[in-house]
């Protein structure tokens, strides 16, 4: 018999998670069953530490199979599936994917929770799909140092284009200009961020992939160019408050510079999830996409973990080994 270490939440957030929100539980497992839906037990390698669990408190895991009776996984083999925070599993073996054939020996098995994982597809399909971008044209991307952000710049770069990032201290703005951004800056100590973003890029931005919305996306979307388009895809400067927040609103620039703004899910390409890992494992293989993960040490740490990436303090994908 296993017995699985478990983090619960003793109550839902109320504004900034804090460490006392969770619980450390321990759950004894039952033993593998012949037949029935107990067939695989797995081990947590790396846990992934997401903005989205904010709001719904599962994770997306690498775990390796330490006994199975599923002839489809074998002892050993990588999955990555979505489940709490545990150590261990059991599970049927539905909706869990095997990393992909080609992953090479030298690569961290943890990239599959970022660059070459959610966060990455959902740069890649926001970015071509949601802003449709074009080589010659010039994108902004927020929270630019983080796991999606990161991937965005860079596959920007690929696709020819012209990138402006912005970040949250002068270390992740050193690091972008490492991953080849045209243009970067610091949010929270540029004295005007209208400013600032007019320096960039005088002539305005075509597309402007949004991390943070709030405040950031009001005063960036005055500076979008004519049919220019902006991808939805995260408002963390809102996911702890209390209090929603209050305007200006988007109408009139959206209508002037007749704008096409959309939210996603990554979710939405399912459907196109092998095409979109490919391209990323190729890109990561060939150095053509960089990729840096703050890991932290210990299945203890992870609600200060979580906590901190919601700060901050990561720079590119936030991760937990056990
Ligand atoms: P990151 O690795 O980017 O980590 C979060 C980062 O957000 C922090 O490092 C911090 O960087 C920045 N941040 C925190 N608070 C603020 C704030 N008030 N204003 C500006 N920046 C802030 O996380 P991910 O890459 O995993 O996620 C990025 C965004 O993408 C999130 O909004 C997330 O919800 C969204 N997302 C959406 C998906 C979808 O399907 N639509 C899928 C995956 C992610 P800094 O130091 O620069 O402030």
């Amino acid at each position: 018999m296993v017995t699985a270490k478990a983090w619960v939440l003793k109550k839902h957030f109320e504004g900034f998670p804090k460490t006392s929100d969770f619980d450390l539980k321990k759950i004894e497992l039952p033993n593998l069953k012949d037949g029935g839906e107990q067939k695989l037990l797995l081990e947590s390698v790396f846990l992934s530490v997401d903005p989205y669990m904010r709001y719904n408190f599962l994770s997306f895991l690498n775990f390796w199979i330490v006994e199975s009776k599923n002839p489809a996984f074998t002892v050993g083999a990588f999955v990555v599936g979505a489940r709490g925070w545990r150590t261990h599993f059991i599970s049927d073996g539905k909706d869990l994917q095997l990393l992909p054939s080609s992953w090479p020996e030298s690569l961290p098995k943890s990239l599959a929770l970022g660059t070459v994982g959610m966060p990455g597809l959902t740069a890649y399909f926001g970015l071509l799909e949601v802003c449709k971008m074009k080589p010659g044209e010039t994108v902004l991307v927020n929270a630019a140092a983080g796991a999606v952000g990161s991937v965005v710049g860079q596959l920007a770069k690929i696709g020819g284009c012209k990138v402006v990032g912005c970040a949250g201290s002068d270390d992740k703005v050193a690091y972008l200009k490492k991953l080849g951004f045209d243009e970067a800056f610091n949010y929270k100590t540029v004295k005007s961020l209208d400013e600032a973003l007019r320096k960039a890029s005088p002539d305005g931005y075509d597309c402007f992939f949004d991390n943070v919305g709030g405040e950031f996306a009001s005063v960036a979307i005055n500076q979008m160019k004519k049919y220019g388009r902006i991808a939805v895809c995260g408002a963390i400067s809102q996911y702890n408050d209390s209090v929603p927040q209050k305007g200006p609103y988007v109408q009139i620039p959206m209508i002037f510079k007749e704008l096409h703004m959309e939210g996603f899910l990554v979710s939405r390409w399912n459907n196109r999830r092998e095409e979109g890992l490919q391209a990323l494992l190729k890109w990561v293989v060939e150095g053509k996409v960089k990729y840096h993960e703050q890991v932290t040490e210990g299945f203890e740490n992870m609600p200060m973990a979580f906590i901190g990436m919601l700060k901050g303090e990561n720079l590119g994908k936030a991760v937990v080994k056990v």
